[in-house]
């Protein structure tokens, strides 16, 4: 196949939602599709329940399921599918941010009985910010729910999206018939009992048709025909263009777990979605057809096992292909490398290839000279933007408990940082080291993994800062900025890159900072 056709094939795509909307359940059923996997249940769900908050064990469990769903990579018609794994926990959330810097276009899960929640707004946000493609996918239809046109206000308001139903629901809970497909203009209809799992579909040719009235009594058809034309009269009609520039989210209405409405969504998300899509470098704008390899790192993932200590580096290829064996210039290290083992990931395993397109994702064995961002070229010295530090929600001083093993802690602090799991700051008053996180959950993970992989303890101190915000002033040498550096002395750090960041320790406090210093912007990340 040409090099063109195989970027053309290439799907790569991120699910997100709110924990529990469904979507291990709806991966599982594309991988079905795929013949990636030969039944229900092999995929598993890398979620941290409640209350495993401590135990250590299940941490390690979920670590290393995580590195086994990171990407599922499957076939499906002509095309090669890649799905990268998001972890729904918040306390995880920055995993998903990364991720979503290496996807294409994004899947959004939403829970018809809860509607929009608190995960879906912050992902969403993150993807709107990036004008990211996305389908939304309302699940679980055969349980009560909230009204369809509720649901889709909601999601307009609550997302700040644009909407447009590419189909809809008849019925719904026990009364749940079918689907009518607006995108492919026809009818699915659940036969029989639609309390079982019953997959079978009917189609019907057209709304008009009086068969209709015959499948789901008269009633039924007449309301269904009424919102349809509801939905054309409110919603604006599908435009690719406007889809693929994150401008209009078309929305389908299903039930994983009863496999309706998955095919349509499958169908359609293949001819609509973006092969790989160009990327912006600090040079130049990189496009996937150009014949120089170029990709970057976007997650780090360190083998559990003590014994060997090497990591998983998951570069997404931008441009040209990958090869095994072939020099490639790490761009921050201005050095050469030449990766032997390269991995890819198929749906339930990994194994090495020789040679990777433009969308696929290859895993590289790794001692320590990648960090999440690094960018890999040809020998162009170009860097990838676009994997930035958000600001931590939690704070703690990290301390050393046994000074003879100060270096092992360092190493394992620097070390657990490259791979993201949180960020290290260092106080600038008394070069205290601060460590942020967005979730109470990886302190335990960090304290657990330094003593068992770094032989290192640590403890840690409270310390009340309510955001972290990256300082950009517009005169590094004005007097304002000098004021502000010696009156705010004591809430100032520096992150790993050295990039001056202000410890606000209320929203109120950083309201009057901002008005007091308006020749200096704050912002909530690091890119800027
Ligand atoms: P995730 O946390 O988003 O990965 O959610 P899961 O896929 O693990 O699903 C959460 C729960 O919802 C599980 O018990 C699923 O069996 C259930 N579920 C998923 N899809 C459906 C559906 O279409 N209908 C119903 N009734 N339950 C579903």
């Amino acid at each position: 196949m040409k090099f063109t056709e195989e970027i053309q094939r290439r799907r790569t795509f991120g699910i997100i939602s709110h924990p529990d909307a469904g979507k291990t359940t709806l991966t599982e059923k594309l991988l079905l599709f795929g013949g990636a996997i030969q039944e229900a249940g092999a995929v598993k769900s890398n979620k941290i329940k409640k209350g495993a908050t401590s135990d250590f064990m299940e941490i390690e469990r979920q670590r290393g399921i995580s590195v086994a769903t990171s990407v599922l990579a499957f076939e499906y018609k002509s095309y090669k599918i890649n799905i990268l794994d998001t972890p729904g926990h918040k306390d995880f959330a920055e995993d998903t941010f990364r991720t979503l810097t290496a996807v294409d276009s994004v899947i959004v899960v939403i829970d018809v009985a809860k509607g929009v929640e608190e995960q879906t707004e912050k992902l969403v946000s993150v993807c709107r910010m990036r004008n990211i493609p996305m389908i939304v996918f309302i699940n679980k239809l055969d349980r009560e729910g909230k009204d369809a046109f509720e649901l889709l206000d909601e999601i307009e308001q609550k997302l700040g999206l644009t909407i447009t139903p590419l189909s809809f629901p008849i019925g719904m809970g026990y009364d749940f018939k079918g689907i009518y497909n607006i995108w492919e203009k026809n009818i699915n209809l659940f036969s029989g009992d639609s309390r079982k799992n019953i997959e079978e579909t009917i189609e019907v040719s057209d709304l008009s048709s009086p068969e209709l009235s015959d499948l789901i009594g008269d009633t039924a058809a007449d309301t269904l025909r009424e919102e349809i034309e509801l939905v054309e009269g409110i919603y604006p009609s599908f435009d690719q263009e406007a889809y693929k520039n994150g401008e209009l989210q078309p929305v389908f209405f299903g039930s994983a777990l009863n496999n309706f409405g998955v095919r349509e969504l499958l169908d359609c998300f293949i001819s609509i979605a973006p092969p790989p899509r160009p990327k912006e470098s600090d040079l130049r704008v990189v496009h996937p057809e150009e014949k120089d390899f170029t990709g970057f790192v976007f997650k780090i993932h360190a083998n559990m096992d003590p014994k060997h200590r090497d990591r998983l580096a998951f570069i997404k290829i931008v441009s040209g292909t990958f090869e095994r064996n072939a020099p490639y210039l790490h761009t921050r290290l201005n050095k050469k490398m030449k990766f032997s083992s390269p991995n890819a990931f198929f749906a339930e395993r990994k194994e090495i290839v020789d040679i990777s397109y433009p969308g696929d994702i290859v895993g590289l064995h790794d001692t320590g000279n990648f960090k999440i961002g690094d960018t890999l070229t040809t020998g162009e010295k170009l860097n990838y933007k676009g994997v930035p530090s958000f600001s931590p929600e939690f704070f703690r001083y990290i301390n050393n408990a046994d000074p003879l093993k100060s270096k092992q802690l360092a190493k394992g602090i620097d070390q657990l940082m490259d791979e993201g799991v949180a960020q290290l700051f260092t106080l600038e008053m008394n070069g205290r080291k601060v460590i942020g996180t967005v979730g109470a959950l990886q302190y335990e993970v960090i304290q657990y993994r330094l003593e068992h992989e770094y032989g290192a303890k640590c403890t840690y101190e409270n310390l009340n800062v309510h955001k972290a915000c990256w300082v950009d002033p517009e005169d590094e040498n004005g007097e304002e900025f000098k004021e502000f550096k010696r009156v705010k002395n004591k809430f100032l750090a520096k992150d790993k890159h050295g990039q001056l960041v202000f410890f606000a320790d209320s929203s109120f406090s950083l309201q009057m900072t901002e008005q007091k210093y308006p020749a200096i912007k704050f912002h909530y990340t690091s890119e800027f």
